[in-house]
């Protein structure tokens, strides 16, 4: 097996990755702020850090990872107070979307899920232990992080920060991206909005310390990966460093890890833009879990992924060429014996899958080592030259493949509806069953298996099964 290679940010350079105890990983991921539905652009980063975790797990490595809920911010909670709700009562409905998004795009349960306003604690004593080391001071009720005092600040994001104005102070979440600010770490209350009494005082924590808080809570002083959106590297995992590294004086997280942005159609996603979508609108236009799960994984994390229409079909006809290249390999009686080459060739594909995603989670390389291999193997059964004893090892590969890619199990239908779509429809009538497996036949007979097999498809996701019997015909079934 290849090295495991990560891009740490921190450094700027692709490093081999080694956790700081053999054979486990201590990884946090910033989690969704959730006071709407997740776009498809904070699921490229949530695809990203359960292919790197499913990754690792395949490699052996036992996990330890944290991802936060933000529950906790400036428009939770000013959208609660107007609403009238508590936090937890407005929060809920996206939280619950959330966690039904990510079964929905099979993006794995981090071992512990933490949500802020569970944590509060934790934060509250970060920030006094900031506090005796001189790292704060207060304003108006709100208690500040001397960004001068921390003599690294800028390290991730290489930020110039030589233009700090001594004092400049920002109390939103969210602020221009351009300049460091001293930063809240608390904030007072807000007349009619919630707020905690604690030894601190009145007021909220502010977002950045959430992550350091729960981060160290659950992981310990130094994690081994922190991963991301791009967007977040500056403020927010500056400041993550700047409040950590602080107050413990040993480093945060030793590998720093960004999905790079989405576009759509080639264009920055706005909802002003019209480009703007939620899993569910794409659920909705009637597009797979699978499908847009292959699109998001396609592309290399650091890469930008431009995703387009165009895309998701030809995502949904790999996942397609996928199933159907299992379903021949489990299906067909191959004579017996293995071919003359294929052990060497299937080995082969397989320590290029694997190089491919130790080579800094390049998933376009380890796809195209499936994709290769699916081709020749394709070819091989046409001819009639597959035998029997390379079944298996081809299925180990592709197990492999799917413990970390997750897009084999032809479960688009049941997902689907567990999100209330595709209910509407009860299927084709017998005649419109027979139009398309007599438009099949033909296609059978002239040894056609992409057409066949993609009108078999058609019929299957429709709810009814095929079984072509040995002396031609087929026979239909409603699931
Ligand atoms: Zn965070």
């Amino acid at each position: 097996m290849a090295e495991i290679q990560l891009h740490n940010t921190l450094s700027g350079k692709v490093e081999p990755f080694v956790p700081q105890k053999a054979g486990e990983v201590r990884m946090y991921t910033c989690g969704p702020t959730v006071y709407d539905y997740a776009h498809i652009g904070n699921f490229r980063t949530f695809v990203f850090q359960d292919l790197l975790r499913r990754f690792l797990k395949l490699r052996g490595l036992k996990l330890n990872h944290v991802m936060n809920l933000t529950d906790v911010d400036d428009r939770i909670i000013a959208n609660a107070a107007a609403a009238g709700v508590g936090i937890r009562e407005y929060t809920e409905k996206f939280v619950q979307a959330f966690f039904h998004d990510c079964k929905a795009l099979s993006v794995e349960a981090p071992e512990h899920w933490v949500r802020a306003t569970d944590n509060i604690d934790s934060m509250v004593k970060l920030i006094e232990r900031l506090q005796k080391k001189s790292f704060t001071y207060d304003s108006e009720g709100s208690i500040y992080y001397r960004i001068s005092k921390f003599p690294n600040y800028g390290k991730l994001s290489k930020i110039d920060v030589a233009g700090i104005q001594a004092g400049a102070r920002v109390d939103n979440d969210r602020y221009e991206k351009e300049s460091a600010r001293d930063f809240a770490l608390w904030k007072a209350p807000k007349p009619g909005e919630h707020f905690w009494d604690t030894e601190i005082g009145k007021g909220r924590p502010g977002w950045h310390i959430e992550c350091s808080a729960m981060a160290m809570k659950y992981l310990g002083d130094t994690l081994d990966i922190h991963t991301g959106g791009i967007d977040l590297a500056f403020p927010h995992h500056e400041n993550e460093i700047a409040q950590s590294e602080g107050a413990t004086g040993k480093p945060f997280a030793r590998y720093w890890l960004h999905a790079e942005h989405l576009l759509v159609e080639g264009e920055k996603m706005s909802k002003s833009l019209g480009n703007f979508f939620t899993l569910r609108d794409l659920f909705a236009k009637g597009y797979k879990p699978s499908a847009l799960r292959f699109a998001l994984a396609s592309v290399p994390y650091r890469k930008q992924l431009n995703f387009t229409f165009d895309g998701l079909q030809s995502a949904a006809s790999s996942v397609d060429r996928l199933r159907n290249f299992a379903d021949r390999l489990k299906q067909t009686k191959f004579p017996a014996g293995q071919q003359k080459g294929m052990a060497a060739r299937i080995a082969k594909a397989a320590g290029e899958f694997d190089a491919g995603l130790s080579d800094d989670l390049n998933t376009a390389r380890a796809l195209a080592a499936i994709f290769d291999l699916l081709r020749e193997g394709n070819i091989a059964i046409d001819k009639g030259e597959f035998r029997q004893g390379d079944v298996a090892a081809v299925q180990k590969l592709l197990a492999a493949f799917d413990a970390v890619f997750a897009v084999m199990e032809d479960n688009d239908g049941e997902k689907l509806r567990a999100l209330g779509y595709g209910t509407a429809d009860s299927g084709p009538d017998d005649a419109e069953i027979e139009k398309l497996v007599e438009e099949r036949n033909p296609a059978k007979k002239r040894r056609d298996f992409a057409t066949s097999d993609r009108l078999r498809k058609e019929l299957t996701d429709r709810g009814i099964l095929l079984e072509d019997m040995k002396d031609g015909t087929v026979r239909w079934k409603r699931k």
